[in-house]
């Protein structure tokens, strides 16, 4: 038997060429090929008499060649094979185009399935191109139900069933099974072997199904067990304990009371920290629903205890906003907050760790940097991480691994499917606040076509003269093949807007590729009122406040998620004044005109995120890979919930009895685990 970690390259009837072509797809090992699924079937089993078919049917005969095989060149470029075939209830003819390998491969006097699209002129019937297979050999492309997919330039789908079929041959008759033998039994799952073989030549769409199950069943039961290794044994025992405090304390030095939704969020997460077992809970509040605030609260709590807590979020930009906004928050109560970015200096680096390690510091605000190499805390106690999906699992588990099983806090805007919080944050509790600061206002939002321009432009002087700020964001432009340059859209759209438009207010801009402190000096600028229109790409999406801009302005609008959009829009209306959005786009079609009237309609985040997912289906919110789960290759997380429950229930069961899968008849789950999830991240080895 070949090993499943084995090249392709190497197995017979591959090849070298083919080889390289397949590692386009992604395809390199044994394994790989073998969980190359089909995207999709058709179904050629029905064989049709040929007496029977209708003009236009694409259909399948099994028909004996009855003429010898002529092969004769038209001109050049084109030679034409031509020959005619029959069955018991009549006769078609059949030309080839260009295709001179046919004259040797249909015999006279042979019997062969062909599939094709018939022609039908006067009773006379024919097919240009037909695919074959001769009776009793093996069949790929005729007379079953056909594999298809997905495909690169130089491969057809046929190409790669044939790759696959030599792969399963490899194989060998046993494929070893990474399931445990009673579960499978106790879910009545098909062997390894069947579901391999059937999911790519199914000899019945009943079987597909079967086979279909065991291996969506395998791919959660698989990423379920990988989760839970990473969390580790961060067991409901043993988490540490705090003091009792009450939060009114903190709550009662802030400029403005909490609403009562921010209070029974912090209320639930201290409940958590009091009760001995380690908190991990989700709290889903909209923009502007003041979240920080309850991750002050939070911090604050821990340290009336003696821990330290650490805040990680996406960006440099808002690592550095959180901190100014939280430093003197905290140090009215005698609390000392620090930040740490990929910024600092290797001085300042330094200094920062130092303060962290003796204690000094209470809250420590940071990006990613905060679980890099060398961090250590005194008494971490808290990590609480404020995003919209954008730490991978990984990630999240690292930061949790820094301290002694402390308390886990996670913030987010985006309304989350149930499902895919319980595989992202694991068995969680979420508080949900679901109320806005009072005089928080509607933000007006327009979905406007290029004939509003000239208004616009109107609007945004007037708007300034009154002294407030304007986001203007436009999207990455891609021009073919090339990447897309945010530098070069965003440089170009802030010079033409200042010399051409408003050569008498102040344009400023951010893109992506500026270096960290220098996003950081122009977004604090404009903070502070010293420009009056900041242009920029999606760098500003999360969580940026200026109470002061109360325009932004979205070019190309269509090219943005509505779930996107409206986190945009969240950047106004956060202080006294009316606010609006204007949402520009010239696409004409009905969808985009669809999905941009919900963001003129409603301003709440979870209807248009349900939106988002009705209008653009689950594919697109779960295909970004942002949450930083592996791929998967056949499950799918919105229709597959019932077996991924299943899988998770099984999964946990496992690992209650080998916790770090170290028993010998575990080691191919742990291999399968290890190569799905990025082996880059070493969180396996
Ligand atoms: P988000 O939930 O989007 O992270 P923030 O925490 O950034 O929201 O809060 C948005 C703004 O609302 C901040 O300027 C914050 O100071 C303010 N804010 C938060 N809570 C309240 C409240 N209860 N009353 C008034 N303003 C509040
Ligand atoms: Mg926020």
């Amino acid at each position: 038997m070949t090993p499943l970690t084995q090249d392709i390259r190497y197995i017979k009837g591959i090849g070298e060429a083919r080889a390289k072509l397949l590692g386009k797809l992604g395809v390199s090992t044994l394994e790989d090929l073998i969980s190359y699924f089909p995207r999709d079937y058709e179904d050629r089993t029905a064989v049709r008499p040929v007496a029977e078919l209708a003009d236009g049917e694409a259909a399948c005969v099994l028909a004996t060649v009855v003429s010898p095989v002529r092969r004769a060149r038209i001109r050049k470029g084109l030679d034409l094979t031509k020959t005619r075939v029959a069955d018991a209830s009549g006769a078609m003819d059949l030309t080839f185009f260009n295709q001179n390998y046919v004259k040797d491969s249909l015999l006279p006097g042979e019997t062969y399935y062909f599939f094709g699209r018939a022609e039908v002129r006067n009773s006379h019937r024919s097919m240009a191109n037909p695919v074959f297979e001769r009776e009793g050999a093996p069949r790929f492309s005729t007379g079953r139900i056909v594999p298809v997919y997905r495909l690169t330039a130089g491969l057809s789908s046929l190409i790669i069933a044939r790759a696959v079929d030599r792969g399963l041959e490899a194989c060998g008759d046993i494929l070893p099974d990474p399931l445990p033998d009673a579960l499978r039994e106790r879910h009545g799952l098909a062997h390894a072997r069947f579901a391999y073989e059937t999911i790519h030549f199914p000899p019945s769409f009943e079987a597909l199904k079967t086979a279909r199950h065991r291996l969506i069943f395998e791919e959660f039961f698989i990423l379920s067990l990988g989760l839970g290794l990473l969390r580790g044994r961060r067991g409901r025992e043993d988490g540490l304990r705090l003091h009792p405090a009450d939060p009114g304390d903190f709550f009662r030095r802030l400029p403005f009371s909490p609403t009562g939704a921010q209070k029974r969020a912090v209320d639930d997460a201290v409940s958590d920290m009091l009760s001995g077992v380690p908190m991990n809970r989700l709290i889903q509040g909209d923009v502007g629903s003041g979240k920080t605030v309850c991750a002050a609260a939070c911090a604050w709590f821990a340290a009336q205890s003696g821990y330290q807590s650490a805040l990680m979020v996406p960006t440099e930009i808002l690592a550095e906003q959180h901190c100014r906004t939280l430093t003197p928050l905290m140090a009215q109560c005698g609390l000392r907050t620090g930040l740490l970015t990929g910024a600092l200096t290797a001085k300042e680096r330094r200094e920062v760790l130092y303060k962290l390690a003796s204690g000094e510091t209470d809250l420590i605000v940071g990006t990613h940097a905060l679980i890099s190499e060398g961090v250590e805390y005194a008494k971490l106690g808290l990590v609480i991480t404020d995003e919209q999906h954008r730490f991978g699992v990984t990630q999240r588990a690292a930061i949790a691994a820094k301290g002694n099983r402390p308390h886990v806090l996670v913030m987010s805007a985006t309304p989350i499917p149930r499902t895919l919080a319980l595989i992202l944050y694991g068995e969680l509790d979420v508080s949900v606040i679901d109320e806005l600061p009072p005089g928080r206002q509607r933000v007006d939002t327009f979905a406007v076509g290029e004939e509003m321009r000239p208004r616009i432009h109107k609007f945004i002087r007037r708007l300034v003269s009154e002294g407030r700020q304007v986001f203007i964001v436009c999207p990455l432009v891609e021009e073919g093949d090339a990447p897309p340059d945010d530098r070069r859209a965003v440089t170009e759209y802030a010079e033409g807007l200042q010399r051409e438009i408003f050569p008498e207010l102040r344009v400023s801009y951010i893109h992506g590729r500026m270096k960290d402190k220098e996003k950081d000096r122009i977004m604090a600028a404009f903070a502070a009122g010293e420009s009056d229109i900041l242009v920029s790409t999606t760098v500003i999406e999360v969580g940026v406040d200026v109470p002061n801009a109360a325009l932004m302005i979205v070019e190309n609008a269509e090219r943005f998620g509505l779930s996107q959009l409206h986190q945009l829009r969240g950047r106004v209306g956060r202080g006294e004044h009316k606010s609006y959005c204007i949402l520009f786009s010239s696409s004409k079609s009905a969808e985009t005109r669809e999905r941009l009237n919900v963001m003129q309609k409603t301003s709440d985040g979870f209807v248009i995120a349900e939106e988002d997912l009705r209008l653009r289906g689950p594919g697109d919110f779960f295909g970004s890979r942002q949450h930083g789960l592996p791929e998967m290759k056949i499950a799918d997380f919105a229709t597959d919930m019932e077996t991924l429950r299943e899988a998770q229930r099984e999964a946990g069961a496992l690992l209650r009895e080998d916790a770090d899968l170290s028993l010998p008849v575990h080691l191919p789950l742990r291999e399968k685990i290890a190569r799905l999830f990025d082996p880059a991240s070493g969180a396996f080895n």
